[in-house]
């Protein structure tokens, strides 16, 4: 006997069963319930074998939302013949319904009772809401997931996205769903195609903890073909896809690229402004607040003759002791007063040459922190030696050129007046002996000789003028051996018939030859001894003498005349000087006498002076180069 064929094994074995069995009739009412199943519904069922089919269909025990669906199961069963599995709420006893996995399965009654079901149910309500919570879960991170804040993406080892949030369609620029599906590789840089396989591939690491060591910059296309830089964190899920967190860091990148070229501008610049320092023409230096050198630039070194490194450290007063006594206080008060102190003129020696004054335009100025604090001092040097010189030498000449025109105008003012006093007295005589005929003899004689004489005056300015003029448009005395003594004794001659009373005596007369023009030479005897009588009253002596001086030929002519004072005596070889007018216009002296004589002797490399004490005499003196024969 088979167990299917004994009833009582079979009930048996089922009320032994955890599941809950029914057996249906072919109009789905119940005939049998197992033990388990009357434990769990309340309900009594009449026995395996009953064929009284009085109870309520199978239904009813259901919960009334599930009775639709379980009729559509239970027509399909009994059309196609074939079991099918469902789930549903069945009541307990309680009133409560609890979740059962249902297999409604139509079988032949072995006892030929046309067809019958069984439908067994097994309780899943712990795993339905096991079910439940894991949905719920699911849905929640899923809200999450859609709505993080930082973009996450989720892709297979190959790299191809299988989902991402929103934030990442953002971050990337996509619209929704448009980048499912698509390949990482497709996002990137090709050159990094390497790197993101590495990083997909880096597997086994599921652990969260460790997110932090799978972490990098990368940059990624945004839809629109533009670029942004990502950080990415990534992890192998346990279901060995790839996830990654990723934000956008394009502003910090930006940052830090920016601070990088700063630092490399700022370096550029120092380095350009350190170039410029080191080669400007001008000197430059830095001291620090002790004074001492911190920085010395080429041309500063140069200048001051020594090299930039032997500044550092040291105070001016050791490098350049000639200028500290001027240079210190001033840096002094730079740094006490913290004002710049600018164009300053600065004169000395440096080492590199001493004796030599030298000029310096400097300015210095102050230095200070951003916080105030003074640093020291930083100074630019230009040398104006030689400009100061040029300037020199121009004022110089500026101060002759204006002397120069002064004594020009001077000359012409006196000149014309010189000559007009002798045309003066011609004029006025010969108007007397036109207007008086009848005048008497003797007037008419005095007239003439008047005009003969200021005839003569005129005649001997215009020479005396002709001869400076010579001088002055640059002419040069042809020079040859003239003997000094012959010419002296020759004047001397010459002189006696001039002498109205007067001693004339010669004293030593030495031989002596000097380089000279004869005629002009003898000018100038004529001139100093014109003079001399001139200045010297009847009974006076005059004594004329010739030596060697120290290698010179000193001609010396002495008088016991009036003298001129001390104060005159500078000035008597000027043009037209007079120490006093109505006596030598009496004298008929020009004026020019000595300044025609000195520009002769100054020709010949000689000199002339006068010394003279009022009412004593003068003496003139004539120092000419002397030669030793007349070879
Ligand atoms: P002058 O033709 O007026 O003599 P000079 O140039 O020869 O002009 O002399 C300038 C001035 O110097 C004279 O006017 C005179 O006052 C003074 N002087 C020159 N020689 C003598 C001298 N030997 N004794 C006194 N005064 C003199």
């Amino acid at each position: 006997m088979t167990p299917s064929t004994d009833p009582k094994l079979a009930e048996d074995l089922l009320d032994d069963l955890e599941q809950i069995v029914w057996r249906l009739d072919v109009q789905g009412q119940v005939v049998y319930l197992n033990r388990r199943g009357s434990e769990y519904t309340g309900y009594e069922c009449p026995g395996w074998a009953e064929d009284q089919a009085v109870h309520p269909p199978f239904t009813e025990h259901f919960h009334p939302d599930d009775h639709a669906a379980l009729l559509e199961r239970w027509q399909q069963v009994s059309e196609r013949g074939e079991p099918l599995r469902f789930e549903a709420r069945l009541r307990s006893k309680e009133g409560a319904y609890r979740w059962f996995s249902c297999y409604l399965a139509p079988r032949e009654d072995p006892q030929g009772r046309g067809r019958v079901y069984t439908l067994s149910c097994t309780d899943i309500e712990e795993r339905k809401a096991a079910e439940q919570a894991l949905r719920e879960s699911e849905a929640r991170f899923r809200t999450l997931f859609a709505h993080a804040p930082a973009a996450i993406l989720i892709a297979d080892r190959e790299g191809q996205l299988n989902e991402v949030n929103l934030a990442a369609e953002q971050l990337l620029g996509y619209p929704p769903g448009a980048l499912w599906g698509k390949p990482l590789q497709a996002l990137i840089r090709s050159e990094e195609i390497p790197r993101l396989e590495e990083t997909l591939q880096r597997g086994g690491n599921s652990d969260p903890a460790n997110l932090a060591e799978h972490r990098g910059d990368w940059e990624l296309r945004r839809g629109d073909g533009s670029w942004v830089w990502a950080e990415v964190s990534s992890l192998i899920l346990p279901d060995g896809r790839w996830l990654a967190f990723a934000h956008d860091v394009s502003e910090r990148r930006r940052v830090a690229s920016e601070r990088e070229q700063l630092l490399v501008d700022v370096a550029t610049e120092r380095a350009l402004i350190d170039r410029i320092l080191e080669t400007a023409p001008v000197g430059l230096c830095f001291l620090d607040t002790e004074l001492r050198y911190q920085r010395v630039n080429e041309a500063l070194a140069e200048m001051n003759g020594i090299p930039p490194e032997d500044h550092l450290g040291r105070r001016p007063r050791e490098v350049l002791p000639q200028l500290a006594e001027t240079l210190e206080p001033i840096l002094q008060r730079v740094l006490e007063q913290g004002e710049a102190v600018l164009g300053l003129e600065v004169e000395g020696e440096t080492p590199k040459a001493p004796g030599q004054v030298r000029s310096w335009l400097t300015s210095w100025y102050p230095v200070f922190r951003a916080t105030g604090e003074t640093l020291g001092i930083g100074a630019v040097v230009l040398e104006i030696t030689e400009r100061k010189k040029a300037e020199d030498a121009l004022r110089q000449s500026e101060a002759r050129l204006r002397a120069l025109v002064e004594a020009q105008k001077r000359f012409v003012a006196d000149a014309s007046h010189e000559l007009r006093a002798p045309l003066t007295a011609i004029q006025g005589n010969l108007e007397i002996l036109r207007r008086f005929r009848h005048m008497k003899q003797a007037d008419r004689q005095a007239a003439l000789d008047e005009a003969a004489r200021e005839a003569q005056r005129l005649a001997r300015l215009v020479n005396d003028l002709l001869a400076l003029a010579r001088g002055d448009a640059g002419a040069r005395l042809h020079l040859q051996p003239v003997g000094l003594r012959e010419l002296l004794l020759e004047v001397f001659e010459e002189a006696r018939h001039l002498a109205d009373g007067h001693h004339l005596e010669l004293g030593e007369v030495q031989d002596l030859w000097v380089q000279g023009h004869r005629d002009r030479l003898k000018q100038v005897l004529i001139i100093l001894l014109d003079n001399a009588f001139k200045y010297t009253p009847p009974g006076g002596t005059i004594r004329l003498g010739l030596s060697e001086q120290g290698g010179r030929a000193r001609i010396r002519l002495e008088d016991s005349g009036i003298g001129i004072a001390a104060e005159d005596l500078p000035y008597v070889f000027e043009r037209f000087y007079r120490v006093d007018e109505s006596r030598s216009q009496q004298s008929g002296g020009s004026g020019l006498g000595l300044s025609i004589a000195k520009w002769i002797v100054e020709q010949h490399g000689g000199e002339i002076w006068l010394q003279s004490q009022v009412g004593q005499g003068t003496t003139a003196f004539v120092e000419l180069p002397a030669r030793l024969d007349r070879s």
